[in-house]
């Protein structure tokens, strides 16, 4: 039985987030996306929140919360900048989460502690040129040559694009192929710090939405790391990967739920105040009927994802929910971007209402960690066994 009243704790927490959102984030979020600028001022107020360490328990520098409470803090950093609730977003459940998840003591001391602590981004780097949905198919290979073996190395070759802080993480963990001659169970997983020689940082993506995050091409040139940088268990990195795309997946629909309420708000108080024929443009029945729709597919959204997290929480099998709810929320928040939109009418096609943003950002909800198809493929694959 699930109960999805918010705890006392919990409905403070998103208040004060609301708060801050409003203060801190809002103010410059479109000048940030007009210019692609990285919200670096914002780093240290949003680490002594315990934000970039929102479910690693205390004692390792985070905030001891969980699930339920990261999809909270998205939905209300997206609600007014899409581009940071990105960084949180892929910080928290991708880099982060997978050290947390499958990293060793040693390992959660000296890379879980600055991440958590937002000292330090995080980067996750899974998607190649020639690899995005079929992951597995990856070209990057990690090799323990008979040079590199006498120092008990790895050396990494091989590229990645589209990563998430590509060039601002100071920790990366990068999956690559241990085994060539196996697809999926031939893959493992490594923690790179930055400046590490080989690490060579390529091309800066110009975005069409989330234009403040840094989206970056990675590359392997030779690229040695000691054997200890190995995360997990050798050859299995990419069933673990699967395991935090599953806890990502709720984050993101957090997100959709952010802007699809974005849209919403700004659309009743545009439909409001905008007058045609002589009275608003709410009283209007097809106007109602764009808010009635989008009203409900939100609750409806924020449902599953609220679903999928509490699962995730009672340490219940959350795969098909958090599918099921990046899939719903996602598709939702471009159905209710596209209707705010309209409602806008000539200014809604213009810069000046925000509302052109939250349309750009959305889209990438249906694209990232599993695009709506790849959703669609795994639904099905629980359906039809
Ligand atoms: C802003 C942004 C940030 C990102 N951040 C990261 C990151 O931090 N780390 C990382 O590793 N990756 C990241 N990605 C990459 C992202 O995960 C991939 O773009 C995504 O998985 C899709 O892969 P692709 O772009 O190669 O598209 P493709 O896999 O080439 O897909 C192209 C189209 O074909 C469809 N398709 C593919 N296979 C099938 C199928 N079997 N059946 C039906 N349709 C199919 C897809 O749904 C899509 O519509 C990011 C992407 C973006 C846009």
């Amino acid at each position: 039985m699930i109960d999805f009243e918010l705890t006392e704790a919990q409905q403070l927490l998103r208040q004060m987030l609301r708060d801050f959102a409003l203060q801190e984030i809002a103010p410059g979020a479109m000048a940030r996306d007009e210019a692609a600028t990285f919200p670096h001022a914002l780093i240290p107020p949003m680490a002594a929140l315990k934000l970039f360490g929102i479910a690693i328990p205390e004692a390792l520098g985070g905030g001891g919360m969980a699930a339920m409470e990261t999809a909270i803090i998205l939905e209300e950093i997206a609600r007014v900048d899409g581009a940071t609730a990105l960084i949180v977003a892929s910080h928290n459940a991708l880099c982060l989460g997978h050290l947390y998840r499958f990293g060793n003591t040693d390992q959660k001391k000296r890379f879980v502690v600055p991440l958590a602590k937002g000292e330090k981004l995080g980067a996750w780097a899974l998607t190649e040129p020639e690899s995005g949905s079929d992951a597995a198919a990856m070209q990057t290979t990690a090799v323990r040559t008979t040079a590199v073996r006498k120092k008990g190395e790895w050396m990494i070759n091989g590229s990645k694009q589209f990563i998430t802080q590509g060039s601002t993480a100071g920790i990366y963990v990068i999956l690559a192929k241990t085994d060539r001659n196996k697809a999926s169970k031939g893959i493992s997983a490594f923690v790179v710090e930055r400046d590490t020689p080989g690490l060579v940082i390529g091309k800066v993506e110009n975005k069409l939405g989330v234009r403040a995050s840094d989206t970056a091409a990675l590359h392997f040139d030779q690229l040695r790391i000691p054997s200890e940088n190995l995360i997990g268990t050798l050859h299995h990195g990419f069933q673990d990967a699967l395991q935090i795309l599953d806890g990502g997946r709720i984050g993101i629909g957090a997100m959709a739920i952010g802007f699809a309420r974005g849209a919403l708000e700004d659309s009743i108080r545009y439909a409001g105040t905008r007058q045609q024929f002589g009275r608003s443009i709410s009283a209007f029945q097809s106007t109602q009927s764009k808010l009635s729709d989008m009203a409900t597919e939100l609750e409806a959204a924020r449902l599953l994802v609220y679903r999928a997290a509490l699962l995730k929480d009672q340490n219940k099998s959350f795969h098909l929910a958090a599918s099921e709810a990046k899939l719903f929320a996602s598709e939702l928040a471009m159905r209710a971007t596209n209707q705010a939109l309209q409602i806008h009418g000539g200014l809604g096609f213009m810069k000046e209402a925000e509302v052109e943003r939250y349309f750009r950002d959305a889209k990438l909800c249906e694209i990232g960690e599993g695009s709506s198809e790849i959703q669609r493929m795994v639904i099905a694959k629980a359906l039809l066994g």
